[in-house]
Order: structure tokens, then sequence, then C-alpha cells
């Protein structure tokens, strides 16, 4: 259950409506010693007591991660991009399953958060957090997100035809043009656009890079408008709605568009299931 750009941006709204201006009293780490050997949660687990006694200032969300700012130039950078839970809680009595990171806050009310997959959990100062991956990654300024009003279809189109690496690796990963995408995102753009993962990005004719704008914006868009994809649930428990058009739960079954059997890739590190038919 990947929470990628759309999930990271409905729980940081909801985070931001529930938890904006409140305090930490107390926090509580749980089953994370697998996390830090990893390298996915701080490496020392007393650096969260440093954000204690902090005022949440600002919550938002870019790529697939979410970023608490508090008072004392110290954040919370979480970002379950292959899976995760944050959920919001009335009161610690409230709080049922797992989590790895239980924040209390001053009126009793409680955030927690697992991750399910890769991801991280880090409780960093300002400095500490310019040395992160992922927040280089995902709030880079000169990389676009799929949200940005500069993610326009001739920047988009410039970017691509500078660029002679695969499709995968343009639009997944570190050296990707865009922030935001991860493979479950990638198989459903593709398939929608009607292209080979394969494909080098700076060979594609001026229509198929139109159809792979009109995809990237359209599964961003209608993930978010959707609640996220149909195995995430948002702060509040509630489950979203979107169903990837291609993906892991294609794998023995025929494309709707034409029938053929749908068919797995190894690529770049992941699994890509495609049809061999549609994706030219
Ligand atoms: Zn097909």
């Amino acid at each position: 259950m990947s929470i990628e750009l759309p999930e990271a941006r409905i729980l940081a709204g909801q985070m931001e409506k529930e938890l904006l201006g409140k305090r930490i009293v107390s926090y509580e780490l749980a089953d994370y010693e697998r996390l830090q050997k990893i390298g996915m949660l701080n490496k020392d687990e007393r650096s969260f007591n440093r954000l204690v006694d902090r005022e949440i200032k600002s919550i938002v969300s870019r790529g697939n991660s979410i970023l608490v700012k508090f008072d004392s130039a110290m954040n919370l950078l979480i970002s379950p991009e292959y899976g995760g839970k944050i959920f919001f809680h009335a009161s610690e009595k409230a709080v049922s399953g797992k989590f790895h990171l239980k924040l209390v806050f001053g009126d009793g009310t409680v955030l927690t958060t697992r991750l399910t997959s890769m991801g991280v959990i880090f409780a960093v100062n300002d400095e500490e957090l310019k040395r992160s991956y992922t927040y280089m990654r995902d709030f880079n300024p000169q990389v676009n997100s799929p949200l940005d009003e500069g993610f326009t279809f001739d920047r988009f189109s410039g970017l691509l035809s500078e660029n002679n690496r695969m499709l995968k690796a343009v639009l997944v990963g570190k050296d990707a043009v865009l922030v935001g995408l991860s493979n479950s995102a990638f198989q459903d753009v593709i398939y929608r656009a009607r292209l080979h993962p394969k494909r080098k990005a700076g060979e594609l004719r001026e229509d198929e890079q139109q159809a792979l704008y009109d995809a990237i914006k359209t599964v961003v868009e209608e993930r978010f408008r959707l609640g996220g994809k149909d195995e995430f649930y948002d702060l509040y428990g509630k489950q979203g709605s979107y169903t990837p058009a291609m993906g892991p739960r294609m794998r023995d079954h025929s494309c709707p568009l034409c029938g053929t059997s749908i068919e797995k890739l190894s690529l770049g590190g992941g699994r890509v299931y495609i049809c061999p038919e549609c994706q030219v």
C-alpha cells in the first residue's frame, strides 16, 4: 500500500486541520530497531526527545513526503512511500493497532505512524533535514511536482526531449525529472499513455509526450479526488476509492482494452505489469 503524492497530500491536509498549533507532550517509539538498522528511522532514538514541548507550526507535503515543522527549528519528516499507516486518535485509549511512533498532544489527541514497507520517519533539526536524501529529493524546488503550476506540457516536453534514458528512470527515483511518482503510479501512467516502459524519453513523438503528460495529471488528480488508492486509509481510517488501471492486481488477467494477457517485466529494481499489445 504505497503512499505516493496524492495520498501524502491527503494526509498532510488532514494533519494540518487536526494538529496545527498543537504541542507534543510525550512520544513513544515501538518495534523500531529494524528500521534503525536499515536507515529508516533516526540512529539515535533520543533524537525524538527534541520534539517534546515543541509546537507544530506547519504541515506540508511534496513528492511522497510529509514535513511537519515545529518551533525551535525542529522537524518531523514522514515518507511512507512504499507503505504506511498514519492515524489520528481522539485519545490514547482510542489507539488500536501497531505503530512505530506515537505522538501525544497537549489536548490528549494522538497521532500514530507505522511504516509497512520502505520509507522514513526522521526527527531532525533544520541542518540535519538538509542532509536527508528523502527531503532533498522531494523538496528540491528545481524538480517539478505534477501539481506545481510550473509543470506545463511545454516544460515536461523539454525535459523529455533532452533525456535519453528509459521512461522508468526518467519518471521514478533519484534522477527523475519530477517528484511524486513511484513504481505503483508509474505502471498506471504508462499503461494509460500506451507506452512501453523501455521506451527512451528523448525518442517520444509529440503526441506520445502529450499522452504521457495527460496520464500523469489524470492519475495524480483522480487519486487525490477519490481519497487515494483503494488500499489506502486516510488519517481517520477512511478507505480510498481509486483503482489503478494497471499494476500487480492485473496479474493473470487480460487487458480490458484489447484482451491480451498482461505481462510482468523486471525493470530498474522493480516489477512492472504491462499490456504487450497496447504499450509500444
Ligand atoms: Zn491491451
